[in-house]
């Protein structure tokens, strides 16, 4: 281990090519433009790293959620188009305009906020109109959205860059909400042809819709999880080679032997039943690994999986490697690969009673981040 010693030796280790390669195989499957879903901090992998990479690469455009994260875009340097997916308030509207942010009206209302903006700015907004077809969430209902987009058509100070809708059950290929949502967002969009006017790009499916219902891809995707090279849920199957990027990297700390019978960690909730020996490590839940993983998580150690033993503190855990050995210092792999073994976030968000997402988005800053690129 070489590590300068001011450095943490716990890393998240993000592999950039495999990004842009997910992207690659997903544009291939889908025929059509891709939105490159980077919020939430790039799903833990790096907002501004992440972004850069896949700008540098080809990418067409970003999506993120909030109107700080496309500024934070701007000032690094991305000049591609960027969606923010939120609702706006009205007050944010001269920072979209600002930046060249592309927003998000979800109502009537919120189009008249942008309206007046963009004409004491004097400067044109780009819009998204969004439809909800059945998440309920934000957005006009599908059954009552002709005057929305007759208002939006006629808008001198909104350019209409797009309409789109979010789909609430796409990671499982076996629900029946998909075709649903599918067949009242097309509806919602013959509202534009019905008067007569110009069809925006149509954009609806997640990552799920990207792997499972390609009826949904229509004119461009907007994949987040999948560009990463994890699956949404359980039930997803992996219809796309990809490959995935994060892997989480410490170090042994400590090694002791526990005696039968002495419990370990806080609650004295696990105790071995015979003399085993006990690894620390340097990682806890105030680095967002979960706590939920307290006796159920693994790590791997000299290409072994081994239990997590007792809670997860907020700096470190334990692990039990029974009779094999370890050393100070040794590679302890929290996600991805060690030798012929290894631990995906899927297998970690299902241990520790979680999706995928929550997982990745909540390792944060505490941790550092290695970009590996050719
Ligand atoms: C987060 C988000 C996505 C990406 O979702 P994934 O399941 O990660 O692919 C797409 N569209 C909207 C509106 C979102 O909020």
């Amino acid at each position: 281990m070489n590590l300068p010693v001011a450095q943490r030796p716990s890393r998240i280790v993000v592999d950039l090519d495999r990004i842009a390669g997910n992207l690659c195989a997903i544009r291939a499957h889908v025929g059509v433009p891709v939105m490159a879903i980077v919020k939430a901090n790039a799903y833990g992998h790096g907002l501004v790293a992440v972004a850069r990479h896949l700008q540098a690469q080809g990418a067409e455009r970003f999506g993120v959620a909030f109107v700080e994260e496309g500024i934070a875009l701007r000032q690094a340097g991305i000049t591609l188009p960027i969606l923010v997916m939120g609702g706006i308030f009205g007050h944010q509207v001269s920072q979209f305009l600002a930046h060249d942010l592309e927003i998000t009206v979800s109502s009537l209302d919120k189009l008249r906020q942008v309206e007046a903006a963009a004409e004491a700015a004097g400067k044109r907004a780009q819009v998204h109109l969004k439809i909800d077809t059945g998440m309920e969430r934000i957005g006009v209902h599908s059954y009552s959205c002709g005057p929305f987009i007759e208002a939006a058509v006629a808008s001198r100070w909104c350019g209409l860059a797009g309409v789109y809708s979010h789909l609430a059950c796409a990671d499982d290929p076996a629900s029946p909400m998909t075709a649903l949502q599918l067949e009242r967002f097309l509806e919602a969009c013959g509202h534009f042809t019905r008067i007569g006017a110009p069809m925006p790009v149509r954009h609806l499916a997640n990552s799920g819709g990207v792997l499972h219902f390609p009826d949904t891809h229509l004119d461009m995707v907007r994949p987040g999880i999948a560009l990463y090279g994890v699956l949404p849920d359980a039930a997803s199957r992996r219809t796309i080679p990809l490959q995935p990027a994060l892997s989480l990297v410490s170090h042994a700390v400590y090694f002791k032997v526990v005696k039968a019978g002495n419990p370990v960690s806080y609650g004295a909730t696990w105790a071995p039943s015979q003399d085993t020996r006990v690894v620390t490590v340097p990682v806890g839940y105030g680095d967002g690994y979960p706590r939920a993983l307290s006796s159920r998580g693994q790590v791997l150690i000299r290409g072994k999986a081994h239990p997590i033993a007792g809670r997860v503190c907020m700096d470190q855990f334990m692990v039990d490697i029974g009779k094999d050995s370890a050393w100070n210092e040794d590679e302890v792999v929290l996600v991805g690969h060690q030798g012929d073994v290894s631990i995906s976030v899927e297998t970690l968000a299902e241990a520790a009673g979680t999706i995928p997402y929550e997982i990745l988005v909540g390792l944060n800053e505490r941790i550092p981040r290695d970009y590996r690129s050719d």
